[in-house]
């Protein structure tokens, strides 16, 4: 690990300052610290944003604000979470492990780095860590990678839980920076690669997150369904969260959310605009499979996500609509 200089942050306003000035925010680091003892992260210094009181779990209007550093378990253990918002519990705990949800922050989790294996290993082409030296994945082993949104220069999936779940739900990221305060969709906040896979997000230098938003709750039956190599402590190879009501055993409402599919977490209207109005049915759910999919790519080893993701899509609506009905 490369020398660094450390600041503690007393508030935002404190880690604002030093943010602007080139310091990197360190929350759990859970992923950053990694980063760092690879020297794939180098940064000469380092404010920790850990007593930055952004830790606060609070009413926000109908809706509800969970601060930046609330940590990933504090997050899933909520009350209100539990009842109003149970998806983004669900696909909380469905990441990772007790010790690290214990680390792990809100603002964390959303920036947290691709798995890509050529990402970790510095001996090889990687052009998200090394602008311009080449992608070692789109002909090696990609078995992990992304079937949708990648580019010439990158096939690297999001990895994370929460943000699928949160993006499922509309939830928006606040931020402070030096352009003034920003409300982000999560739809917005994840960048595809485009030719600049090296960034990740559309976080500005010197921006911080401050808290994630959630709106009303909607009252719809909501699951994550997570396939994975292990039942546990695992990235998703795909995952899936739904939010969907019904009525007269028609959807009335249907929010989907995919991880590990897409170079981002992945939703696609179209796909809602499918199975709204209509009856369930396997036929339906296979329709919206091939919406969902009309683009997708494999690279090889990871052509198994494109059946993979049909039959992850089917298998969750098919149990949230059973639920949505009883
Ligand atoms: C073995 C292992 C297994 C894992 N499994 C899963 C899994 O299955 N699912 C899953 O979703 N995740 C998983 N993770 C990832 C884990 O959830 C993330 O490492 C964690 O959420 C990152 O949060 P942190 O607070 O530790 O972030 P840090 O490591 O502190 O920071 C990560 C990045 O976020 C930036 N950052 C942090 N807070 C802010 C802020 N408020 N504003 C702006 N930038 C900020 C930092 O500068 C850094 O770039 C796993 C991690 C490990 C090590
Ligand atoms: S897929 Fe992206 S992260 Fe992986 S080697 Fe290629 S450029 Fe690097």
């Amino acid at each position: 690990m490369k020398a660094f200089t450390l600041d503690h942050a007393a508030n935002a306003d404190d880690a604002l300052l030093l943010l602007e000035q080139g310091a990197k925010a360190i929350a759990g680091g859970t992923n950053l610290v990694d980063l760092m003892k690879l020297q794939i992260a180098v940064p000469e210094r380092i404010v920790s944003i850990r007593r930055t009181g952004l830790e606060e779990i609070a009413a926000d209007g109908t809706g509800l604000r969970i601060g930046a550093l609330v940590t990933n378990a504090d997050c899933a253990a909520d009350a209100r979470v539990r009842k109003d918002w149970p998806l983004l519990a669900k696909a909380i705990l469905a990441g990772a492990s007790p010790q690290l949800r214990n680390r792990a922050t809100t603002g964390g989790n959303l920036c947290q780095r691709t798995r890509c294996g050529y990402f970790y290993d510095t001996t090889q082409a990687c052009n998200k860590r090394e602008p311009g030296s080449g992608c070692s994945a789109r002909d090696g082993f990609n078995r992990i990678h992304a079937v949708l949104g990648t580019s010439d220069a990158c096939i690297a999936t999001y990895p994370g839980d929460m943000a699928v779940a949160l993006l499922a739900l509309d939830a928006l990221v606040l931020t402070r920076g030096p352009l003034g305060p920003r409300q982000i969709p999560v739809a917005a906040f994840h960048r595809m690669p485009g030719d600049d896979p090296a960034r990740d997000n559309v976080l500005e230098r010197g921006e911080l997150i401050t808290a994630v938003r959630l709106p009303a709750p909607t009252g719809g039956v909501q699951l994550y369904r997570k396939v994975r190599d292990r039942a546990s402590y695992a990235f998703a190879l795909i995952s899936v969260a739904v939010d969907v009501a019904m009525e007269d055993g028609r959807i009335t409402r249907c929010a989907l959310a995919f991880g590990s599919l897409g170079t981002v977490p992945w939703r696609d209207k179209a796909v809602e605009a499918v199975l709204v109005g209509e009856k369930p049915s396997p036929g339906l759910f296979a329709k919206a499979a091939e919406v969902l999919l009309k683009d997708a790519i494999g690279f090889g080893d990871n052509d198994f996500k494109i059946p993979l993701a049909a039959r992850a899509l089917a298998a969750t609506l098919s149990e949230a609509t059973r639920n949505a009905k009883a």
